[in-house]
């Protein structure tokens, strides 16, 4: 059974600056079940700090509701938690940021322990609690290093233990692997899924990349000046994407788009032949198993030739795009193209006369 952990109903935020009016948040809904791990993707200034400070009440929406867990945070804009019950909610939600945020005169034990300075542990259990936290994350044999000693994926990892050092319900990453390189940023993400598959702690990861959702978020949703424009699994939107700024995102995440502009570039491409036609074929879920490229030759007596291919697993299925150059006389490749769209694989004629 699904629960849902946030809830945000018609949350507006408005923001004067000066003269300048700005709606950071505009209407949004937003429902993340407890145990997912759930991206919000958005490019700068697009509001995903700012619902990120709604959720932990750092900042006060000037209209809706939101409910964390079983309590009501905010009703009609106004904030119903205060004091003690404040404090308690913000130990609930664990938070990673872009730049660590350390002590940087205290060792890797000495910043988690900090953390727990309110738990009602004696200073023997903390530390045990503390040490326990930093075998988790990997790094038991850095216990006594000073943050300058570590490299920034060590940093990231010490910020994730002190994050979860009050036993959080929801882990929130705000841009957590946008100051790593792509090696690092895989290990911090294989990091936090498996604390969220151990622990079961909801993960918020806010991030203007895709890559970082694709591999670890179930649920994915794009935000664009204050709204959120799409939502949907992390399937989903990969695999059938509707929003022009979605489909951005996903092609700058698989490297399709780079691989399609090189082509094009390609003498060959750029005088294709009258019985020739260039094509993008994407498969999802179970058309990547048919095989169609020798269904083609044998059924259609259609030549492919394959320019580029990419295959992604999502959600434990498969998205696949090819780049191809169909090549036949003009009636046998409008059969060809009739029999593709028959197998849900969708279609995009690229370039080329014959169709
Ligand atoms: P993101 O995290 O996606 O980069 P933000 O939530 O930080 O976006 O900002 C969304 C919009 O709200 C931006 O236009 C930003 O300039 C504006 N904004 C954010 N915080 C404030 C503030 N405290 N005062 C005025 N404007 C703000």
């Amino acid at each position: 059974m699904t629960e849902p952990i946030i809830e945000l109903n018609n949350i507006t935020v408005h923001f004067q600056n000066g003269s300048k009016a700005v709606d950071a948040v505009k209407n949004v809904n937003l429902s993340i079940d407890r145990g997912d791990v759930f991206g919000i993707v958005g490019y700068s200034g697009a509001g995903k700090s700012t619902i990120v400070r709604l959720i932990n009440l750092l900042h006060q929406p000037s209209s809706g509701d939101i409910k964390v867990g079983s309590l009501q945070t905010v009703k009609n804009g106004q904030v119903l938690v205060k004091g003690k019950e404040l404090r308690k909610l913000r130990q609930k939600i664990g938070m990673i940021f872009q730049h660590f945020n350390l002590l940087e005169q205290s060792t890797v034990l000495g910043n988690v322990v900090f953390a727990l300075k309110h738990a009602s542990l004696s200073k023997a259990d903390r530390i045990a609690k503390a040490k326990k936290l930093i075998k988790q994350v990997g790094l038991a044999d850095r216990i006594d290093n000073y943050p300058s000693q570590l490299s920034g994926g060590q940093k990231q990892r010490v910020a994730i233990a002190r994050a979860l050092a009050n036993d959080p319900e929801i882990l929130i990453s705000d841009e957590a692997t946008s100051a790593l390189d792509p090696k690092t940023t895989k290990q911090i993400l294989a990091l936090l899924a498996d604390l969220n598959r151990q622990t079961g702690v909801t993960i918020v990861l806010i991030t203007h990349e895709m890559q970082v959702v694709k591999n670890i978020a179930n649920h994915v949703a794009v935000m664009k000046d204050g709204e959120i424009i799409e939502q949907n699994s992390t399937f989903q939107i990969f695999a059938d994407p509707q929003k022009p700024l979605t489909k951005e995102f996903i092609e700058t995440a698989s490297g399709n788009k780079e691989a399609l502009e090189k082509i094009l570039q390609q003498p060959a491409i750029q005088h294709l032949q009258a019985d020739e036609l260039l094509v993008e074929l994407g498969f999802s879920g179970k058309s990547t198993d048919e095989p169609l490229i020798s269904s083609l030759a044998k059924n259609y007596d259609v030549t492919v030739n394959i320019l580029y291919g990419n295959i992604e697993t999502i959600e434990n299925a498969s998205i696949g795009t090819l780049i191809v150059i169909l090549s036949a006389s003009a009636g046998k490749l409008s059969k060809a193209l009739e029999a593709i769209r028959k197998e849900k694989i969708k279609l995009q004629i690229i370039k080329g006369a014959a169709q």
